[in-house]
């Protein structure tokens, strides 16, 4: 559940944009490719991006062609505004019929370019149980997942994938009023998943205003700057970024940490990179992840592309 914040917070968090949530783009997905292959180029995990690349490639592909959404019922949005609840919940909402076409169509376009693990998966879902890949689907959305099956580890990342187009659909049928306002919590107000990551943008004034970006649905919402998006702790909040021989590698990423809750969320800057974005600067820099959680920080952001037993 989110925390109500007082009219004057509001106000001061609404900042001179305004804007306290960011509607997703119908180009999020296809933006998300093309900084997902810059950030491929020379790097260490260069075919693991480019394998994201692709996968980005075929989301976007798979909601340009999506039947758009349909607005959730005013009465609806009405009530979820009233009581601070995500219109999308992800955690219990029923899944959205023929979901698993969308993972079809992710998993033709992608099965040529995928790694061997992957592709042997894949070459099992015509005879994988369709209520064990709901529940899969479930508990994806819920972040509840309990996957130890190698194959259900292999498939985790497209069933997420597809997951993501159904939200973006969904959140590109809304109209920023319909997001309950004033809410800076550790969920996103639309769907009620947690971000992968937060980022700065460039305001109208021309100052950074801090969004968090979901991992599910890529509505973003406002954040305060130098504040734990998970626990809202203002005190002791400091900073990591991944350092080489010749300087700071990847200068517009760091990872915020908090000692009160030990949490770590990545801030990705605009100020410093007008090209960032929160879900491909977050892949390409996994390192700075293993290096806050070797100083007893855990990662707060979820990335639906990314699953560990
Ligand atoms: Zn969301
Ligand atoms: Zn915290």
């Amino acid at each position: 559940m989110q925390k109500l914040l007082t009219p004057e917070e509001i106000a001061v968090g609404a900042g001179a944009d305004g804007a306290t949530h960011r509607l997703p783009s119908p180009r999020v997905f296809a933006g998300r490719a093309e900084r997902l292959r810059q950030l491929a180029a020379g790097h260490a995990m260069h075919d693991f991006l480019l394998f994201a690349a692709r996968l980005a490639d075929a989301q976007q592909n798979a909601l340009d062609h999506h039947r758009p959404a349909s607005r959730p019922d005013p009465a609806d949005l009405a009530r979820c505004r009233r009581h601070g609840m995500p219109p999308l919940d992800a955690h219990g909402a029923d899944l959205p019929a023929g979901w698993a076409d969308v993972l079809a169509t992710l998993t033709a376009a992608v099965v040529p370019h995928a790694p061997a693990g992957l592709q042997n998966a894949i070459a099992g879902l015509p005879d994988f149980p369709a209520r064990r890949l709901d529940a899969l689907a479930r508990a994806i959305l819920r972040a509840e997942e309990d996957l130890s099956n190698p194959v259900e580890l292999a498939l985790a990342p497209l069933i997420g994938a597809s997951l993501q187009v159904l939200w973006t659909a969904r959140a590109l049928a809304l109209q920023p009023a319909d997001l309950p306002a004033g809410f800076e919590g550790g969920q996103c107000p639309a769907c009620g998943s947690p971000p992968v990551a937060s980022i700065v943008r460039i305001g109208d004034a021309g100052h950074g205003v801090r969004y968090a970006a979901c991992s599910l649905c890529a509505c973003e919402w406002h954040v305060t700057r130098i504040k734990c998006v998970p626990c809202q702790n203002t005190r002791g909040i400091a900073y990591q970024s991944l350092e080489g021989a010749a300087g700071t590698l990847h200068p517009a990423v760091k990872a915020e940490t908090c000692p009160d809750c030990h949490a770590s969320l990545k801030i990705v800057s605009m100020e410093k990179d007008p090209l960032v974005d929160a879900f491909a600067d977050d892949l390409a820099t996994l390192a700075l992840d293993m290096l806050v959680d070797d100083s007893g920080f855990h990662r707060a952001g979820r990335s639906l592309f990314l699953f560990t037993p």
